[in-house]
């Protein structure tokens, strides 16, 4: 299949969830490098226009840009600071107009979208032939004490990250890896940082939704409503409930960039995204298994035809065989007779 020519390149330095602020930072520090990176992949991928988006919010982060550009070939987009704008599909949509349909990506459409980290990082392969060991990670939430974003190595251990910032403090209640909406909740902060952590939040009771018990859904539609991926959440969460998983499917259930906003505006507390997560990891399983017995029949027919080619050459070389022998025969009879 021919490559589709890329024609945008687009650099997220759009924050994907609140609290986070690891890109600005980056940006803040090291904005030539990135434009830098920016500009080497624009180069590689041959990309008409590279974008640098960042939200709206963000007046410090667009002046470091706007003094390290002096490329006309970047342009520099402040985007509405709306969660999940930072979501790339949610992003290419608001810079190019362009929907990108389920099941493709964006690269099939000739856009290519990559985070700030990445250009850094970029930079640093190329231009200084620094391999990626670190990353700035967003340490914060009111259960740690001195909030900050820090460059770290993968590979540091949680518990020492937070001990560099002032420890927790005493009313945290949750760890999180990732930020509040999309994040991961830890169990135990010994553990290490991956190449993919951009956040660790502690979260206090006050900054923690207060749990409540699930309710039937009233059909009120305000999920579909809020849905960035424009999915139906309620279809889904009924498909998936009665195990209806190709109907999940159908719905486009792997659309879902598990923002969370359709779990926070139901008035009946549904836990949607969870109901989400685990149908989307019984379709994997059950692909896999499907895949699997598929790899199994397949090779199970391969040995089948195997054995009868076998079967047919045997039967070819006794009879190759056998007409020799009957050949030979044939000559010592004629030979008898003509009394030689
Ligand atoms: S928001 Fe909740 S109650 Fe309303 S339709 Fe969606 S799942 Fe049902
Ligand atoms: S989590 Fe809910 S709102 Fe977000 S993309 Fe998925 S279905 Fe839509």
């Amino acid at each position: 299949q021919a490559l589709q020519p890329i024609h945008t390149l687009i650099i997220n330095g759009a924050e994907c969830e609140p609290y986070i602020s690891c890109d600005a930072s980056l940006i803040g520090s090291h904005a030539q490098q990135v434009v830098q990176g920016a500009l080497i992949m624009q180069y590689i991928l041959q990309a008409e226009r590279c974008i640098i988006a960042i939200e709206n919010n963000m007046p410090a982060t667009l002046q470091a840009l706007d003094e390290a550009t002096s490329q006309e070939s970047i342009q520099i987009v402040s985007v509405p600071a709306i969660y999940p704008t930072g979501g790339e599909k949610q992003l290419i949509k608001v810079l190019t107009g362009k929907k990108i349909p389920a099941n493709a990506l964006p690269t099939d459409h000739g856009v290519v979208c990559q985070n700030v980290g990445t250009a850094f990082a970029v930079y640093q392969a190329i231009i200084q032939g620094i391999p990626l060991t670190e990353r700035i990670i967003t340490i914060t939430g009111k259960g740690i004490n001195h909030p900050g974003n820090l460059r770290v190595k993968i590979g540091t251990p949680i518990k020492y990250l937070i001990e560099q910032c002032g420890g927790y403090s005493q009313n945290i209640q949750r760890l999180i890896m990732g930020g509040p909406m999309m994040g991961i909740a830890l169990s135990s902060d010994d553990i290490a940082v991956i190449k993919a952590t951009n956040c660790l939040l502690g979260m206090t009771n006050n900054e923690l939704a207060e749990s409540q018990s699930a309710m039937p859904c009233i059909r009120c539609g305000d999920c579909s409503t809020v849905c960035p991926a424009e999915l139906l959440p309620q279809q889904l969460y009924w498909y998936g409930r009665s195990g209806q998983l190709e109907q999940c499917q159908d719905y486009q259930l792997f659309d879902c960039i598990e923002c969370g906003c359709c779990d926070i505006v139901c008035p009946s507390h549904i836990p949607l995204v969870q109901s989400f997560r685990s149908s989307k990891g019984e379709l994997i399983i059950k692909e896999k298994q499907a895949a699997q017995a598929q790899l199994a029949k397949k090779r199970y027919q391969n040995q089948q035809q195997r054995r009868e080619k076998e079967q047919q050459d045997k039967i070819a070389k006794a009879a190759k065989r056998q007409a020799a022998i009957d050949k030979i025969k044939a000559a010592a009879a004629k030979r008898k007779t003509k009394g030689v």
